[in-house]
């Protein structure tokens, strides 16, 4: 339920409908605009029921928000959401660049991988020490040897990090060094890592499940925030569908209908999308200038001998003009790139 008070209400008739809100055991979630404060009632049914603010001090009307994710929905909050990380802007009019290698190699690959990023103007740094793969027998990270290399990188560059997180037990020391944690898009329904993460209340970045449709994508968001948790990056990062000739599908559609039902920011990411490096510049022009709200994309200083993913890495040597045209795109739906400070 949404709480729409007066533009003339008190703080006094503001903190009255706040508490009625708890008092019926459900969650009040104030939104301070310019001119008017809303206030969602989320919790039980029943209990959110039970509340009559129709007419109270300061009310101006009391609406149902019919979407069944409350919180991520534009029905309660209709500016979008802009974010600020370790100095880098997301959402609103900036476009951030989020950039770096699949998954930490070596300190050389990762530190000096990271500068390349920073010179030529990423938002933030990528990085897996924890990596979901396919295979169990596959390479599946550097662990925490991989977190004090991100470490190292950002104590270098001053740009902060996105990184994996696979599993809750793992979230003590990620949270030593990620600004932005990341759900793997095989993870988007672990609820309880989820919960876990709308506690631990850092900024996470949800990737869409390989066949999860827009509304599960935003019901994963929910149980982040939830917990209190505001900052949501949802990712499109491809779906499955009948076409073999890439590795998955890129809905670009999802930008502008995550939009539509959203204020939650929302990036791209080319890479997993394309599965081959030829695809990614003209994704990441496409999602620029679809209105994404940044791409995160995966570069290496020689994908040929990359442990992970190197097929779609973008060269380190490429990265410089790619971000140039990638402005120019995100100019064409209004927004600049962030610069990390
Ligand atoms: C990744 O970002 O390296 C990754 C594994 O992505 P996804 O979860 O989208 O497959
Ligand atoms: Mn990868």
């Amino acid at each position: 339920m949404m709480i729409v008070m007066k533009a003339t209400a008190t703080e006094a008739e503001i903190d009255a409908v706040i508490d009625r809100i708890q008092g019926v055991g459900a969650v009040a979630h104030p939104s301070r605009g310019e001119e008017i404060t809303v206030i969602g009632a989320i919790g039980d049914r029943e209990h959110v029921a039970r509340l009559e603010l129709e007419g109270a001090p300061g009310v101006a009307k009391v609406v149902r928000i019919l979407k069944p994710y409350k919180l991520a929905s534009k029905e309660l909050r209709r500016e979008p959401s802009v974010f600020e990380i370790g100095g880098a802007r997301i959402g609103g009019d900036s476009f951030a660049l989020i950039a770096g290698p699949c998954t930490v190699e070596s300190r050389e690959q990762t530190v000096g991988t990271a500068r390349v990023v920073k010179d030529a103007g990423a938002a933030m740094f990528r990085g897996g020490a924890y990596k979901p793969r396919t295979s169990p027998y596959a390479f599946s990270g550097l662990g925490e040897s991989g977190l004090r290399l991100l470490a190292e990188a950002k104590a270098e560059t001053g740009l902060p990090i996105v990184t994996e997180l696979r599993d809750a037990r793992d979230l003590e020391p990620v949270l030593e060094v990620a600004d932005v944690i990341q759900v793997g898009a095989r993870n988007m329904q672990n609820y309880t890592l989820l919960t876990e993460l709308g506690r631990a209340g850092r900024p996470v970045l949800l990737k869409r499940g390989l066949t999860a449709t827009l509304e599960e994508l935003l019901m994963a968001a929910e149980y982040i925030l939830k917990e209190g948790n505001p900052h949501v990056i949802l990712c499109e990062r491809g779906i499955r569908t009948f076409e073999t000739s890439y590795r998955f599908t890129l809905d670009l559609l999802a930008i502008p209908v995550l939009k539509e039902l959203s204020h939650l920011p929302v990036v791209v990411d080319p890479s997993h999308a394309a599965g081959r490096r030829s695809l990614v510049e003209p994704m990441s022009l496409a999602a620029a200038a679809a209105g994404a709200d940044g791409i995160i994309v995966e570069v290496h200083p020689n994908p040929a001998e990359a442990i992970c993913d190197g097929p779609q890495a973008v060269v380190n040597d490429d990265f410089a003009a790619l971000v140039g045209r990638i402005e120019q795109a995100a100019a064409v739906a209004g927004k600049v790139l962030s610069a990390a400070v």
